[in-house]
């Protein structure tokens, strides 16, 4: 049995919609085709991800969460992006790691699977750098299992505590639940953070948060649950503040601003508090500049 055939019966995701993706498309709007929107080096994820020399980053299509704020909006609801086979995206990896990234670092991954394992499996006697699995947390644990010896550092959001806001903004009222037993199978995999001596993540948890707009008392339990639920050695954390009103959200009252310096730093202050280490952001990132541009056809960027 081939890993593709998972698409015939897909259950990759928490919406477990079992349908048979190689004849149509899932809630994710995957169907068994791979597509990814840009594969480079980049330079704005945490410090011991980028380093100096950038993660490697390749953007995958759709995406199972589909929240209403993304940011990246025209590769997970749209349909921007391009085909690319199995071999071609082992090749892009090699490519990456050629250009001295720092590691592979795979955004949106979980509804290619199957084609990612894959790609892997080819590179697997020449890949040397982590494989970063970079994803929105909302993950059913029989899944992550599957990344078991293939990826070395999870980088999942949390990104909300209430079952009313993670379904208004996400359709997925079990949001927290799910996700945190999704990040527990990750340390349960990974292990605490381990640095290599030029401060790079070598294998680890970061668990990511933005702030959003008029939520800072979601995003204070969020970390209240962490705190619960971890020790503060476990897991890193980056709170994040970048959020930018889309195009897509500018009917929704809420989110038609930034997040203030006053939000962001009641919920700062709870991580301080818990004695995580971690990563905050400066105000002045948030800024749309920071999206990346995304193609319909393969574009070699750096
Ligand atoms: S990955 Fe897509 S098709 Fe598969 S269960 Fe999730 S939303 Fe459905």
């Amino acid at each position: 049995m081939s890993r593709l055939d998972i698409y015939k019966s897909c259950t990759l995701c928490p919406r477990r919609c079992g349908i048979d993706r190689t004849a149509k498309k899932g809630f994710c709007g995957a169907d068994s085709t791979l597509r990814i929107a840009r594969y480079s080096r980049h330079y704005w994820e945490e410090p011991p991800i980028s380093g100096e020399n950038g993660s490697g980053t390749v953007f995958f299509c759709s995406c199972s969460l589909k929240c209403v704020f993304c940011q990246n909006f025209v590769i997970s609801h749209g349909q921007t992006g391009y085909e690319i086979t199995t071999d071609e995206l082992a090749e892009v990896f090699l490519q990456l790691q050629q250009k001295g990234a720092n590691n592979i670092n795979l955004v949106t991954p979980t509804h290619y699977l199957p084609h990612i394992l894959d790609a892997l499996d080819i590179v697997k006697n020449d890949l040397t750098i982590p494989v970063v699995y970079n994803c929105g947390g909302y993950e059913s644990v029989e899944t992550i299992e599957m990344l078991k010896g293939y990826v070395d550092i999870f980088l999942p959001d949390m990104k909300y505590f209430d079952r009313s806001l993670s379904y208004e903004y996400s359709r997925a009222a079990d949001y927290f639940d799910t996700a945190l037993k999704a990040v527990k199978k990750m340390v349960d995999i990974v292990g605490s953070p381990v640095f290599d001596d030029k401060g790079l993540l070598k294998s680890g948890v970061i668990v990511r948060h933005l702030v959003l707009p008029n939520e800072r008392h979601d995003s204070i339990n969020v970390i209240k649950a962490l705190g619960e639920n971890f020790n503060s050695d476990e897991i890193l954390l980056s709170l994040m503040s970048q959020f930018t009103p889309t195009e897509q959200c500018k009917d929704i009252e809420k989110l038609s601003r930034r997040t203030t310096t006053f939000e962001y730093e009641s919920v700062m202050k709870v991580v301080e508090e818990l004695g995580f280490s971690g990563y905050f952001q400066q105000r002045t990132s948030a800024k749309s500049e920071y999206i990346p541009e995304f193609f319909n056809n393969k574009k070699v960027t750096n």
